[in-house]
């Protein structure tokens, strides 16, 4: 049983209540966690002020920057350690996993250095004064991280809050969250004074929520779903505190005619593969310009039949998805698309060693499917690619922006003036051309437009999102 891990130090659930944690690769309990409430979420608000206000806001930022390095090298020192927490605990094949563990050391190390570059300004004004801007902390931020990929979620939001002088309360998903509590532990052994990284476990509508609804909160960055980013919205706004909102996606990945397929299809495969399809930006949508459309659909459909799922340690192409509501999920909307008359043009297998109980879901690639369907509009969260064709670049803008979301989308083609025309008409926060990148580049901003949320993390701009300016106008004569 794992407890929360707080002021530098694990705690029971003050209800006494646990949650038990599901392997999905076998459907099996092997552990608990502690199930929060708002006693605890006090608890560990309480902490993470009493940080802030007598350490953490005081640390020179270059010493930030030398603790989050420290933190960046202790998890590259523990990267089987974390990556096997992860793959049971999420059921992610080995190479993903130690991806994942690979991007959290990226994060801290990025945002180490970025510590004491984060500067103001000054700006001319009447004669006889000076006026300039420092860039503050909000003071405790908190947290509210997915299943899907708890170690980077952490790197780029606490990792970015943490850089920007804040201190933290994270309540990752009930779903997944023991690799957080272990690099909270580690950050407790590099030399994070007490409070400055707590994690409250839980569930969303009870330490979730207390968490939103705290008035000791200065900022919450929450990830996940579209309806949840609605409800956790509406309760800061009630105390006005600002929210990053990072949500789902149904992401486009755009062919033309001039693509280089070599190069396009083998990324359009992992783009809905990775993670099971358990990814916020996965290429879920694939439009293809009508005189390519057959060959298209014809060479994935080769590559999709030889896809394997099956449990996590076996590092095939997929492992389970992470529980079995969403397998029902999953099924259900596949199940509803045949009955409306969507084909599946090809699927992959499960092995046959998979052990039943485990919540597995084959790649599905789907043809012909309308723009109206809900495999289209919705996220399905599974590794399920449905292919529409187009007519000309119009078409392909209005297809590409027909869905309430906006994260991602990836364009292929030769066409210089044409990756610039669709790059900018698509509407969505980041553009990838002739290159797929879901999840990746800890550099490049990331983030949102319409149902897909707004903020950004990831890069220097998470930074402008993790501080409030502040102007100073002084008359000195
Ligand atoms: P979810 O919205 O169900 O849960 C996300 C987190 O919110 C969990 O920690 C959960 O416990 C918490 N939560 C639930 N109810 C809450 C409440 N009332 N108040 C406060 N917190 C609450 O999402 P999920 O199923 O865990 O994750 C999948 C979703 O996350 C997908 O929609 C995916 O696209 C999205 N996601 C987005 C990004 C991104 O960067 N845009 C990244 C990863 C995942």
């Amino acid at each position: 049983m794992q407890g929360h891990f707080v002021d530098n130090r694990h705690y029971p659930a003050s209800s006494g209540l646990s949650i038990p944690m599901i392997d999905p690769s076998d459907g099996q309990v092997f552990d608990a966690i502690a199930r929060g409430n708002a006693d605890d979420v006090n608890g560990a608000v309480s902490a993470a002020r009493r940080c802030q206000q007598t350490i953490w806001s005081r640390l020179p930022a270059v010493d930030r920057g030398r603790l989050l390095m420290r933190l960046s090298n202790a998890v590259v020192a523990h990267a089987d350690e974390l990556a096997a927490i992860e793959q049971r605990d999420c059921g992610k094949p080995t190479r993903q996993a130690n991806a994942d563990v690979a991007a959290l050391a990226r994060y801290l190390e990025f945002y180490s250095g970025a510590c004491d570059k984060l500067h103001g300004v000054t700006i001319p004004y009447l004669d006889g004064y000076s006026v300039l801007t420092w860039r503050e902390p909000h003071g405790v931020t908190g947290h509210i991280i997915p299943w899907n990929y708890p170690l980077q979620i952490f790197g780029r939001s606490v990792g970015g809050a943490l850089a920007a002088g804040n201190s933290c309360v994270l309540k990752p998903a009930e779903d997944a969250c023991l690799s957080l509590i272990r690099v909270a532990q580690l950050a407790a052994a590099v030399g994070f004074p007490a409070g400055a990284i707590n994690v409250v476990t839980g569930y969303g509508h009870e330490a979730g929520d207390a968490l939103v609804r705290h008035p000791d909160i200065g900022h919450i960055s929450f990830t996940g779903s579209a309806a949840v980013g609605t409800l956790v919205a509406r309760s800061a706004a009630e105390r006005h505190c600002p929210v990053t909102l990072e949500l789902g996606g149904k992401s486009p990945q755009i062919v033309f005619a001039d693509a280089d397929l070599d190069i396009a299809l083998p990324a359009i495969v992992n783009a809905i593969i990775q993670n099971a399809g358990q990814t916020c930006s996965a290429g879920s949508r694939l439009l293809v310009e009508h005189p390519v459309y057959e060959t298209v659909l014809s060479r994935l459909a080769q590559a999709f039949v030889k896809l394997r799922a099956g449990p996590a340690r076996l590092d095939l192409d997929l492992g389970p998805l992470i529980r079995l509501t969403q397998q029902q999920r999953v099924r259900s909307m596949l199940a509803q698309a045949q009955a409306s008359g969507i084909e599946i043009l090809a699927e992959g297998q499960i092995i046959d060693q998979a052990p039943p109980t485990g919540f597995y879901q084959a790649p599905v690639l789907m043809r012909d499917v309308p723009s109206d369907s809900a495999l289209v509009q919705e996220e399905v969260f599974g590794p399920v690619l449905v292919a529409a064709s187009f007519r000309d670049e119009d078409d392909a803008i209005e297809l590409a922006n027909a869905t309430r979301f906006g994260l991602v989308a990836g364009v292929w083609t030769h066409d210089g003036s044409r990756q610039f025309r669709i790059a900018r008409q698509v509407r969505c926060g980041q553009v990838f051309v002739n290159n797929y990148g879901a999840g990746g580049g800890v550099e490049i901003p990331f983030g949102g437009v319409k149902s897909s949320g707004y903020g950004r993390e990831k890069g220097f701009e998470a930074l402008y999102g993790f501080t409030t300016l502040k102007s100073v106008a002084i008359r000195h004569g």
